[in-house]
């Protein structure tokens, strides 16, 4: 709790001074300091013993003055309100980073989906749906998938909205399976965006991919599909973990072979005797390092330890601000999480605008489209950073606040 805390006090502290060194005035930060809105439902679910069980889940609306808000929803039993608010905040920077007409959105239900059925699944994402349907909607708020929801999660939500609503509403959510109207290219798309992260940060650096040694710390869906194209552009993945433990191998690890046994949340380091810690993961020499797990992983104690060069958050929140502080001093190159996770939503984005016209795109024009987004994102985050001396977090702050607030000025909300 004190770490969720934590998150959500340092997410405001850092908007603040973004807001400050924008020139906006403290009217802007009272307004964007948390969540316009924060909705919590319970929701009776039928388990498949007879049983009734009650869940509890959120949904935040950070911002709605630059468009409709966005934002995935997570099963998670950790999942609380702190947390959904901060995570709402971060998907208004990250839409603001990618320039998308959206302001940012959470949910999240307290649940742990690892020890539910297919079926109990679907009735929780379909009560979530009717509990939070009023307030909700391709024009209102949008949401996706998260830590341990999927493309079925949202098909499921989708129909239960479009029963409600009594018409096909493909653009309520996103994330879904391509034949009711998902995108080509939104699942792996994370990964995606950390990849065109982690290639210009290279540049920066003069690091080639190929042969670099690169360390991922956690095998869901941005870890894995991020092993997978690091693995095919070459680099050497000496090292990633799920939340069991690690696997190291300073000649590469068979990226292949794990991807193949992983299970669906992502757990594969179970099949094996010889592991180390996440700890240790994160601390091996490599020149890429990439948390994409959870928050808190890089923190005062372990921040001088870690050798990699360019450090990309694909994980929400894995540094903490001490850390980054420690981290910059010591010339490492971060990329925040809000600019090298932003992938997904900027698919998302292109698969509501499809849904919006009818009309889809092929697997070419997403990527294409994806990776100029997010060249000239990170081109102006580090060029920001590099102008102003200050860190590409700060940077990334004060690109992504601006859209929202200036939104905000123009509708004469401040
Ligand atoms: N859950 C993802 C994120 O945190 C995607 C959100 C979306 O696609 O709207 O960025």
């Amino acid at each position: 709790m004190t770490e969720n805390l934590n998150l959500f006090t340092s997410t405001q502290n850092v908007i603040k001074e973004a807001l400050t060194r924008l020139g906006y005035n403290a009217e802007m930060y009272e307004l964007l300091k948390e969540p316009l809105r924060i909705f919590t439902v319970r929701i009776p679910v039928r388990m498949d013993d007879g049983s009734t069980k009650i869940f509890t889940g959120y949904r935040a609306q950070h911002n709605d003055a630059a468009g409709p808000t966005k934002g995935g929803v997570r099963f998670h039993p950790d999942v609380n309100e702190e947390e959904v608010k901060a995570l709402s905040m971060w998907m208004t920077l990250k839409a603001g980073i990618v320039d998308l007409p959206y302001g940012g959105g959470k949910g999240g239900i307290i649940c742990d989906p690892r020890q539910m059925s297919m079926n109990e699944l679907e009735r929780l994402s379909r009560g979530y749906v009717r509990a939070i349907s009023q307030v909700v909607g391709p024009t209102k708020d949008v949401p996706a998938p998260d830590v341990y929801t999927n493309s079925q999660i949202m098909a499921w939500m989708m129909d239960e909205y479009s029963h409600i609503r009594e018409f096909d509403s493909p653009g309520f959510i996103t994330g879904k399976p391509i034949v009711l109207g998902g995108s080509q290219g939104r699942e792996k798309a994370t990964a995606q965006g950390v990849t065109i992260c982690i290639e210009e940060a290279a540049k920066k650096r003069g690091i080639d991919i190929k042969g670099a040694r690169v360390v991922i710390q956690g095998f869901g869906n941005a870890g894995s599909f991020l092993a997978k194209f690091m693995y095919e552009a070459g680099a050497k993945v000496i090292g990633i973990s799920d939340a069991y433990g690690a696997l190291h191998d300073p000649e590469g690890l068979d990226i292949p072979y794990l991807l193949d046994r992983r299970d669906s949340f992502g757990t594969v380091t179970t099949l094996f005797d010889q592991k180390i810690t996440n700890k240790e993961l994160l601390e091996l020499d490599c020149d890429i390092l990439v948390p994409a797990a959870i928050s808190n992983q890089i923190t005062e104690e372990n921040a001088h330890k870690i050798k990699a060069s360019i450090l990309v958050e694909a994980a929400n929140g894995p540094t903490t601000l001490e850390a980054t502080k420690i981290l910059t001093e010591r010339g490492i190159l971060l990329v925040p999480d809000v600019l090298a996770s932003a992938g997904g939503v900027t698919v998302s984005y292109f698969e509501w605008v499809q849904n919006n016209q009818g009309y889809y795109w092929t697997e070419e024009e997403v990527n294409d489209k994806l990776q100029e987004k997010l060249v000239d994102a990170f081109n102006n985050i580090y060029d920001t950073a590099q102008t102003r001396g200050i860190n590409m977090r700060l940077a990334a702050y004060m690109v992504g606040v601006r859209r929202t607030a200036e939104a905000a000025k123009y509708r004469g909300w401040v």
